[in-house]
């Protein structure tokens, strides 16, 4: 163990596990499925945005130089809508144009104005314009995107507003990272399945079920295993089956200094450590590495320290595979609304509510920060990223990440 980094800060945990990220191939989904996806390709735009100039509004189309003295009548010539096929007719000095939203601009007209300062005469031949024409309501012929331009970058999370970029560009389907399998293995002789009778000391195992949600919420696959019994010989067979399934193997329990703590000493003495153990609290037992070629995260069991883990370390991770793809985790600035405990050495990740109803986000801590209270977790908004000594007291200011 004397040349594995031990007890790093999670800067250096962090870039040791982004060394060896997932090599991840690309797929192509249709628009219908792409929400939440990561573009893998840059994505260049197959038309002009808008490809012709065209009316932002519902109204008529002129000679700008026609309506300089208002009021002034025109005689309409023709009436266009979006998607006409019919060919338009080229304006001349006092026509004018009956025009719909998204309708093409007929030749010689440069100026719009819309219906509600218009009036039509009875027999609909003529319209007076009320006010001058505005120019700015012609949707120029690539005002917004031009043939060939880059609009969407590898690395982009798809979300609806740049799928309905896609589709504007012209792309039915759309290059994406391919979703990684994760196996989650909870390890631990006292684990049974949520439901089952517990015999004495016995708890219902809780992490895999947590992860996989994590592991979703991050765009990829899980693949929970059944709770593994603290035993080397059956950790063995589970990790080579996981890692012969997966891309990516995540394990909970096991690694820290304890006499069962297998999954630590399996990795130690026949798999490969990169690091092990991390400068945070809760959640410093981690480690990462790889068993069999498969890169593998050891997390901790007790289930705060497991989440704290997974958004603070596997979270980075899956962004670096993905080229920073992924959930963006937020970070804000929160005033402390009370006492929270820092950390002398490690970087403090409290679980807090902010109250954001008031002049600065206030933080109030979830209660009882034990690293097995669950509950404490599952009532947060966000985690304080307290550094190793900062002032941690009502009234103090520090950095917080949301959930
Ligand atoms: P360990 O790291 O294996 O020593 O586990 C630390 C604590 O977390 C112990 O109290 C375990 O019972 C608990 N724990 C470990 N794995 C799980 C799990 N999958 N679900 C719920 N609690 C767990
Ligand atoms: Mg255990």
């Amino acid at each position: 163990m004397s040349e594995v980094p031990y007890f790093v800060d999670l800067q250096t945990a962090t870039d040791i596990a982004c060394a060896t990220p997932l090599h991840l191939n690309t797929e192509f989904v249709s628009l219908d499925a792409a929400h939440g996806r990561v573009v893998s390709e840059d994505i260049a735009s197959n038309v002009n945005d808008p490809p012709f100039d065209n009316s932002a509004m519902d109204g008529f189309a002129f000679l700008q130089s026609d309506s300089l003295e208002p009021p002034t009548t025109l005689s309409i010539i023709q009436t266009l809508q979006a998607g006409d096929h019919q060919t338009t007719q080229p304006l001349g000095r006092h026509q004018a144009t009956r025009i719909m939203t998204g309708a093409p601009m007929p030749p010689g007209a440069d100026s719009i104005l819309p219906i509600e300062l218009c009036q039509v005469s009875e027999d609909g031949t003529e319209v007076t314009l009320l006010e001058q024409g505005r120019p700015h309501f012609i949707r120029k012929k690539g005002e917004n995107l031009v043939a060939g331009d880059v609009a969407i970058t590898q690395g982009t999370t798809l979300t609806p507003a740049k799928i309905g970029l896609c589709a504007t560009m012209g792309w039915p389907q759309v290059p994406v990272f391919q979703q990684a399998k994760i196996a989650i293995i909870s390890t631990g002789d006292e684990l049974k399945f949520p439901g089952e009778e517990l015999k004495p000391h016995e708890i219902y195992e809780s992490n895999s079920f947590g992860l996989a949600g994590l592991v979703e919420w991050m765009g990829h696959k899980a693949v929970r295993y059944p709770a593994v019994a603290d035993s080397m010989d059956a950790l063995r067979k589970l990790l080579d089956q996981a890692s012969a399934e997966c891309d990516l193997v995540l394990t909970s329990g096991g690694v820290s200094m304890g006499d069962w703590d297998f999954v630590r000493k399996i990795m130690e003495e026949e798999g490969d450590i990169h690091f092990w153990r991390v400068k945070i609290r809760p959640g410093s037992p981690p480690l990462f590495g790889l068993w069999k070629n498969t890169p593998l995260f050891g997390l901790p069991g007790n289930p705060a320290s497991s989440h704290v883990v997974f958004r603070m370390l596997v979270t980075p991770y899956l962004r670096a595979s993905m080229l920073g793809g992924g959930p963006r985790p937020m970070r804000l600035q929160v005033q402390l609304a009370e006492n929270l405990r820092g950390d002398a050495k490690c970087l403090a990740l409290r679980r807090i509510t902010i109250d954001t109803s008031g002049k600065h986000p206030l933080a109030y801590s979830t209660g009882s920060q034990g690293s097995g209270n669950l509950n404490s977790m599952a009532t947060a908004d966000g985690l304080t990223l307290l550094h190793p000594g900062q002032p941690s007291n009502k009234g103090d200011w520090c950095e917080a990440i949301l959930l």
